[in-house]
């Protein structure tokens, strides 16, 4: 089962300029069977980061899909090739999420849906996992306490398929909460093993993601081997990620993982 289930290319924003293809190509050289691009669908709110670079834009996503396209023409003899979206959950924005998903329906199978966005007060949203020092102000600001309940509360409404049946059905990096946790003292009081029991009740499956690995202040996988043991022993479906923004990060350490 070697397949990376997600990827991104160069029209994400925060990635590398690196073209699609050569995701392929090193997915190819590495021995993958199958491989999902999923770049950042466009975000449905004012993006909250400095940069706004977040997600890939408007004007890209037919260029996205029609170039995901041509390569899973062009290398079907080698490879499989998925197309797919990372797909933002924004609480209180689920009529314009769903709004995109209708008009991409062909692209949920393999979507992702994940958390990067939390909402603070009613318009005001926060990036949990943009950088390591706006993390720390926000917990000066409002509290580490509040940051992860408000996560944990909207991973659990992303877990109960907020779109009907055009949720993506597997869930993005769960533990994203934890990126910057070698920052600070506090650790968090998230009952994972509940929210492992609810992904496989709900039918969803897991994103086993290895970027973690890179992350200075996590070095760990999302989300950590405990947790993905658990997942094992549970029978949640994995999904194995590499959420490659650069075409040397696909598979990345695959080889090191709890299963295969
Ligand atoms: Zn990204
Ligand atoms: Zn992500």
């Amino acid at each position: 089962m070697l397949s990376d289930s997600h990827i991104h290319t160069q029209y994400c924003p925060h990635g590398s300029d690196a073209e699609m293809e050569e995701y392929v190509k090193t997915a190819i050289s590495k021995g993958l069977k199958e491989m999902t691009f999923t770049e950042h669908a466009p975000l449905v709110i004012d993006d909250p980061t400095p940069e706004n670079d977040s997600a890939m834009s408007w004007e890209d996503v037919e260029a996205y899909i029609k170039e995901g396209k041509e390569l899973k023409e062009k290398y079907k003899d080698q490879l499989i090739i998925n197309i797919g979206f990372e797909i933002d959950y924004i609480e209180g924005k689920e009529e314009e999420t769903l709004e995109f998903l209708k008009k991409h329906s062909d692209f949920v199978p393999h979507s992702i849906l994940s958390v990067h966005m939390i909402r603070l007060s009613n318009e005001e949203y926060f990036c949990i996992d943009y950088d390591k020092d706006a993390f720390l102000e926000k917990i000066s600001e409002v509290g580490y306490d509040t940051l992860v309940s408000k996560y944990e509360d909207t991973l659990y409404k992303a877990l109960a398929e907020p779109y009907g049946e055009l949720t993506p059905k597997t869930i993005g990096h769960i533990t994203l909460i934890n990126k910057f946790e070698k920052a600070y003292d506090q650790v968090d009081t998230i009952d994972w093993i509940k929210v492992l029991e609810r992904i496989k009740e709900k039918g969803y499956r897991m994103d086993y993601n290895f970027a973690g690995l890179d992350k200075p202040y996590h070095k760990q996988t999302y989300p950590p081997e405990v947790l993905v043991k658990k997942a094992i022993e549970l029978a949640v479906p994995l999904r194995f990620g590499s959420d490659a923004h650069h075409p040397d990060e696909v598979g990345r350490y695959f080889e090191r993982s709890l299963k295969k």
